[in-house]
């Protein structure tokens, strides 16, 4: 039995994930990692640069770069306004 886990819409190619692009406004960001713990996708990390104010801001982890799905919830949940995502240029419709 297949685990659920595994289980494809039938029409899943008809309706393919959106792709997002991350932009962080490094100057506003205090450091709070909410964008980073409720991302479902685990695409952010938080960096090794600091910002003038002294905080890690959030960058996309190495190898996620195509995996933000464009929900927003980064943006939703972030304090600051200091995320948020676009659709990348490539695949703009
Ligand atoms: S838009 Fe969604 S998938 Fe993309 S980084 Fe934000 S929370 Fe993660
Ligand atoms: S939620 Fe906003 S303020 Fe918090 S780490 Fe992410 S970008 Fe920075």
């Amino acid at each position: 039995m297949r685990k659920v886990s595994e289980r494809q819409p039938l029409n899943a190619a008809a309706f393919p994930v959106p792709r997002g692009q991350v932009y962080v406004i490094v100057e506003r960001c205090k450091g709070c990692d909410f964008c980073i713990e409720f991302c479902p996708r685990d695409v952010l990390e938080q960096s090794e640069g600091i910002n003038s104010r002294g905080y890690h801001y959030p960058v996309v982890a190495e190898g996620k770069g195509d995996e933000c799905a464009d929900c927003q919830f980064c943006t939703l949940v972030c304090p600051e306004f200091a995320i948020y995502t676009d659709e990348p240029a490539a695949t703009a419709r």
